[in-house]
């Protein structure tokens, strides 16, 4: 099998696992009992937390562990805005976050919370001059995606930091498709709050962590004693301890980058020569090294997936979490993309497992079989 699906989820690295085995059968006490059970788990967790910390540049106690990214921003939107005085109540998102995060918007604006979204360019890139006009002094919070996890596009960090930080508001970044794939160090990143998630670089779901700029006031959305009293829950320590492994065994990302950006700019190339009719989405657009958003003339993702799956290769069409629906993709309808073409986006994600004979496989193999279906279509639309 051959996986192009790493920004829905990456496997988990061999001694990421080895370290969660580890921790499950000899380090099973809850790090808040005093006994040495407790101790012995306490003491992982602090080292679990201290290699964390070390990685992502920030404090050991800058870092909120998480059930993931997805929990994380909740925890950001809802504890800064409710810290937040009553004179800011606006809240400013993208319009392309992600489907999770705009369902909290929505949810939010139902209830009477003022929220606005910020546009974004038809190659996917944010509109800064809508942010501009968006980000006032009633505003408690920009909440920004760095990386769409759909298009790969990198999004303005430091300008909308810029931007909040001159309105008196917070920032918070969901750097979820970010860290992992860019050198990524808290103290000079400038945001408030950073949210991310270990299984899209390697590590095991359901752990995430989210970053906190000390001095920060947060309100606690789950009550406990646990994570400096901001987070309530006994620590899901395998977890915990695999998320730091992950973080720990990251190599250069910089070289890493480039071989994958050469791989995905060599399929690109070469499949459009096979494919004349294929588009890339946001292909001018500044984007992260893996991601490839496509669409084959207008043939309908599904049928191209159902191809690619023939040839024993995984890919997605648009967000993971939407994929499957036969609604457009959130993101390609904010960048203007007519929705016949959006029904016909195809995500091809690569990652670290990733190979020059996975990509070399998929040049040669794919075209000769949707090439007979684009001419179809193409008869359909004369
Ligand atoms: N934000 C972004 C940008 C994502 O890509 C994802 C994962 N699809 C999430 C948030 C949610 O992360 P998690 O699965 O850890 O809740």
């Amino acid at each position: 099998m051959i996986y192009l699906d790493h920004n829905a989820t990456t496997p988990p690295a061999p001694g990421v696992v080895q370290a969660m085995l580890s921790v499950l059968t000899d380090v099973w006490g809850n790090a808040s009992s005093q006994h040495p059970r407790g101790q012995q788990a306490k003491r992982a967790l602090a080292a679990a937390r201290a290699t964390v910390s070390r990685r992502l540049g920030c404090k050991p106690a800058e870092v909120i562990f998480t059930s993931g990214a997805t929990e994380a921003n909740h925890l950001a939107v809802l504890g800064l805005h409710a810290a937040a005085g009553c004179e800011r109540r606006r809240i400013v998102f993208s319009a392309v976050e992600h489907a999770g995060h705009l369902a909290l918007a929505r949810a939010l604006e139902t209830q009477g919370v003022p929220v606005d979204f910020i546009g974004v360019n038809p190659d996917g890139t944010l509109d800064l001059d809508s942010a501009a006009r968006l980000i006032g002094t009633d505003v408690a919070l920009v909440s920004l995606m760095a990386v769409n996890n759909e298009t790969g596009v990198r999004m303005p960090v430091d300008e909308v930091r810029a931007l909040a930080h001159a309105a008196g508001a917070r920032l918070h970044v969901d750097a979820t498709q970010f860290i992992g794939k860019v050198p990524f160090d808290f103290a000079r990143f400038g945001a408030d709050a950073v949210s991310l998630s270990a299984h899209k670089l390697r590590g095991p779901k359901g752990i995430g962590a989210l970053l906190l700029r000390q001095g920060s006031t947060l309100v606690p959305q789950m009550q406990g004693s646990q994570e400096r009293r901001r987070r309530g829950g006994t620590e899901n320590l395998p977890a915990i301890v695999g998320f730091a492994a992950a973080l720990d065994r990251l190599g250069d990302i910089e070289t890493e980058a480039s071989r994958v950006a050469e791989l995905r700019d060599t399929l690109e190339r070469e499949l459009q020569r096979a494919l004349p009719d294929m588009h890339v989405f946001s292909a001018c657009a500044p984007r992260v090294a893996g991601t490839s958003y496509l669409r084959f003339g207008l043939l309908p993702a599904d049928v191209v997936l159902q191809r690619m799956e023939q040839l024993g290769v995984s890919a997605s069409s648009g967000a993971a979490c939407s994929s499957g629906g036969s609604e457009p993709s959130h993101v390609l309808a904010a960048m203007g993309v007519p929705r016949d073409e959006a029904l016909a986006a195809v995500r091809l994600s690569l990652g670290e497992t990733t190979t020059a004979r996975d990509i070399d496989y998929l040049m040669a193999a794919l075209p000769p079989l949707l090439a007979p279906l684009l001419g179809t279509c193409a008869a359909h639309a004369a």
